[in-house]
């Protein structure tokens, strides 16, 4: 993908007052059965999550599919409703509000949905599908709003003549940019990108993730993006959050998660990421087992029945959260400073020991990997104090290897071309004198 210029916003330090905080927020979807339809058990599908967000930034929700990525987006905008915990929206608990004062904060709260067509009514000019919502909210006065819907869909690369036309005329990275124009008319701060790039062409993909980084740039909007795909996570997040079965196994900045993914899930969902380096050694690490059901999901850590490192605690205790780095937060027992792992240590538990020299050597390859996709720079990796395989895979060892590469390569045209050379006369040399047929270029027709 493209490097993209725009100077991001959350790049800098992000300002004191957060604009979302998600504390502790489950959804369970009751199983209902029987004539009498009891509740007999819960799907877990958000099961405990905290985070914050602040102006300007892009936190980025990843894990496989069924994790419950979608349904923490949707009950954090209350479209699905919430089990327990609480969403602050500029200070107002959004589960709190009447329905005038949600009315009045949904503008501000805004969706963008994976599959654009499906989104868009067809019976319905793109214009009218633009403008509807914010002529409804009363977002800018009657006479400036037709200058003002022109001036969004500019901004969303679209076109003014583009009012009258419908979305089945459209291409699909052209119906999610009228996705995202309808988002955008309603002047909104924060917005949940529900895998808005999972259904395009991988060259769209780059044209509206870029769109996107603009538009955060020129309207300070503060981003929820949900995917599964890596790459297109890394070009845009400020920050990540890895889930797995309804929990937020790890959360920290995108620069720390790539570089140093701590939770062996991560690790392993991070490892699929391919390098471009045709030299480039893959480690990737297989998950054995399917995904627990979300209804029935594994007592203690919930990770437990795929982990290579797993422990007996690990059966038995649910993983605390430790917070590695500031920012850097992991749920795991391997790592020091929770509670339980300080019991094992103390009583020199081996097994404890044995997984946290395998889960090291796991975070060593994965920062190896990183830097092989240009995520660390060969600083960063000798200033982290990263083992010696790690260096040799360092950025700077992949563009040694690609200039070798290409050296051996240049040699070997030569080599071609010289050999063609010398064999050019030879056969000149060996056509009989006054033979045409020898030189004569054969006709296509024959
Ligand atoms: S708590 Fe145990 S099972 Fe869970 S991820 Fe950590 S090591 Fe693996």
């Amino acid at each position: 993908m493209a490097k993209h210029t725009t100077s991001h916003p959350s790049q800098t330090t992000p300002p004191s007052q957060e604009l979302l905080s998600v504390s502790h927020l489950k959804t369970y979807f009751p199983i209902k059965s029987g004539v009498l339809q009891r509740v007999t058990g819960y799907v877990k599908a958000v099961d405990d999550i905290s985070f914050k967000l602040y102006p300007g930034q892009t936190m980025s929700l990843v894990g496989e599919s069924g994790c419950g990525k979608t349904t923490a987006g949707r009950t954090i905008l209350r479209l699905t409703p919430k089990s327990a915990g609480e969403v602050v929206f500029e200070g107002k608990d959004i589960y709190k509000l009447d329905a005038q004062e949600l009315r009045a904060l949904r503008p501000q709260m805004q969706l963008i949905f994976q599959d654009p067509y499906s989104s868009l009514s067809p019976r319905m000019p793109v214009g009218e599908i633009i403008a509807e919502a914010p002529r409804q909210h009363h977002i800018v006065p009657k006479e400036q709003f037709d200058t003002y819907i022109d001036k969004i869909m500019k901004d969303c690369g679209l076109q003014p003549y583009h009012r009258d036309r419908y979305p089945h005329e459209f291409s699909g990275g052209q119906r999610q940019r009228i996705c995202i124009a309808r988002a955008l008319a309603l002047n909104p701060k924060f917005i949940v990108c529900d895998e808005p790039v999972s259904a395009l062409d991988v060259s769209i993909q780059a044209q509206i993730i870029n769109l996107l980084m603009d538009l955060q740039a020129q309207y300070n909007l503060t981003y929820l993006f949900i995917s599964h795909d890596l790459s297109v996570v890394e070009h845009i997040s400020d920050l990540i959050g890895v889930m797995y079965l309804g929990d937020l196994v790890e959360r920290g900045t995108k620069k720390e998660v790539f570089a140093r993914p701590l939770h062996p899930y991560t690790q392993a969902l991070f490892s699929a990421i391919p390098v471009p380096d045709p030299d480039y050694k893959m480690n990737r690490i297989i998950l054995e087992g399917s995904i627990p059901s979300p209804a029935n999901p594994p007592a203690g850590c919930k990770f437990h029945t795929r982990c290579r490192y797993c422990m007996e605690i690990c059966k038995q205790q649910v993983p605390p959260s430790y917070e590695v780095e500031p920012g850097h937060v992991v749920n795991c027992h391997l790592y020091e400073g929770s509670p339980v792992v300080d019991d094992l240590t103390g009583s020199d538990d081996m097994e404890v020991q044995l997984a946290r020299e395998k889960l090291a050597a796991a975070e060593d390859r994965a920062a190896g990997a990183a830097a092989a996709r240009g995520q660390l720079s060969v600083d960063d990796i000798v200033s982290e104090n990263l083992s010696e395989e790690a260096r040799t895979d360092s950025q700077e060892a992949v563009l040694d290897r690609s200039s070798e590469w290409m050296k051996e390569r240049e040699q070997q045209l030569e080599r071609m071309q010289a050999d063609r050379r010398q064999a050019e006369p030879a056969a000149a040399g060996a056509a009989p004198a006054g033979d045409e047929s020898a030189e004569a270029p054969a006709s296509p027709e024959k």
